[in-house]
């Protein structure tokens, strides 16, 4: 089944360590856009079956309840909704109080994913955030007064002046907090970021490479004694809370997506919608194709996809399943040059199993080099 993935480009404020695809929240624009989408949505393919939904920033959770509600509905009328589909809410603590959260539930969704990034106030002014930690951990009391029984937070790592030990605090204030999925990132500083400059200013630096790998692994096991068991490089849930719709881009599956900037991967092609807010609403309102970007998958770039996403995955992938799907043997074509890393214990092989150790995950990039 397919994904529906909805992009809201909106933020009260922007962030000095962001490069996603968003620009300052201004209502009148933001109406516009919910009009757009959903025109978009309704020209989609009809009656394909989708199971899961997912709203992504930007900050979602600035549209008013009643936005997202008119959207499940457009993607109700335009595709088959599986009975229980997976419909994700990315949503900053600031945003939110429980009366609004539980209109979101309302209107469908199901799933909150909160932004949180960290539970130092000193961490969260550093990276431009608006939200305090005691905000965020009163959105998660919210979000569960609201009925919602599937809460994700998301941390970031390694931030500017970070020490180990406060790291580890923020991992236990997550524990505390009692979600059901994490999602940990490492902080990626882009060339031009502020943050880069307010770095040299406020002379904070980054920890050594030793202590960001211990940082993630130490992570991993207290996350793990708490019940939040790793299934992909940067994500943990308790038992059956996957997240569905990010399982679709690490098992190879499709997805089709709407808004501004937003990928869509179906049969073998891959598409982008062009990323300005105004040009997107200005081409679908106008009747023209909001698509830029279209590139159709060779079999080696869907093999060679479906192997570094699926090793990402804690259980790794059947490369036996995965050869077959694309007409060629696996271990045949690359396992000369992973053999190094099956030498180093990053990567294990299990009969047609192949997996990277954690330590592997550590050292990811080199692995899944060999596939590109
Ligand atoms: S809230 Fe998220 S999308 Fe918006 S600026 Fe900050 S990091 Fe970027």
């Amino acid at each position: 089944m397919l994904g529906l993935y909805v992009h809201i480009p909106f933020c009260s404020s922007i962030c000095n360590y962001c490069n996603f695809n968003r620009g300052l929240y201004d209502e009148a624009l933001k109406t516009r856009y919910v009009q757009a989408l959903r025109q978009e949505i309704a020209g989609a393919p009809a009656g394909l079956q989708a199971d899961t939904i997912f709203f992504g920033g930007g900050t979602p959770s600035l549209l008013e309840p009643a936005e997202i509600a008119s959207i499940v509905q457009s993607c109700r009328d335009r595709f088959n909704i599986a009975p229980g589909a997976e419909m994700t809410l990315e949503t900053n603590p600031e945003t939110v109080d429980r009366a609004k959260l539980e209109r979101f539930r309302a209107a469908g969704v199901n799933r909150i994913s909160f932004g949180v990034q960290s539970f130092v106030d000193e961490e969260l002014k550093r990276l431009g955030r608006i939200h305090s930690a005691d905000r965020a951990r009163a959105a998660v009391r919210e979000a569960r007064a609201a009925g919602f029984d599937n809460v994700s937070l998301d941390l970031m790592m390694w931030l500017p002046g970070q020490s180990v030990a406060t790291w580890l605090g923020n991992v236990d204030a997550l524990v505390d907090a009692a979600p059901d999925h994490a999602s940990l990132y490492l902080l990626e500083l882009y060339p031009n970021a502020p943050l880069k400059d307010e770095m040299a200013r406020g002379g904070w630096s980054l920890a050594p490479d030793d202590d960001a790998a211990e940082m993630y692994l130490r992570a991993m096991e207290t996350l793990e004694r708490a019940g939040l068991e790793q299934y992909e490089i940067s994500n943990v849930a308790r038992k059956g809370m996957a997240s569905r719709h990010n399982l679709k881009y690490w098992m190879d599956g499709e997805w089709l997506a709407f808004g501004c900037g937003a990928h869509s991967t179906r049969g073998g092609v891959r598409w982008k919608n062009i990323s300005g807010t105004q040009d997107y609403i200005q081409r679908v309102t106008s009747g023209v194709d909001p698509v830029t970007e279209r590139r159709i998958l060779s079999a080696t770039d869907r093999l060679e996809e479906a192997l570094f996403t699926g090793l990402r995955l804690s259980t790794g992938l059947d490369i036996e399943a995965v050869g077959a799907r694309y007409g060629t043997d696996v271990w045949a074509q690359y396992g000369e040059a992973l053999e190094p890393f099956l030498q180093e214990r990053w990567l294990v092989r299990d009969g047609p199993r192949l997996r990277l150790t954690r330590e592997g995950m550590l050292m990811a990039n080199e692995v899944m080099a060999v596939f590109v």
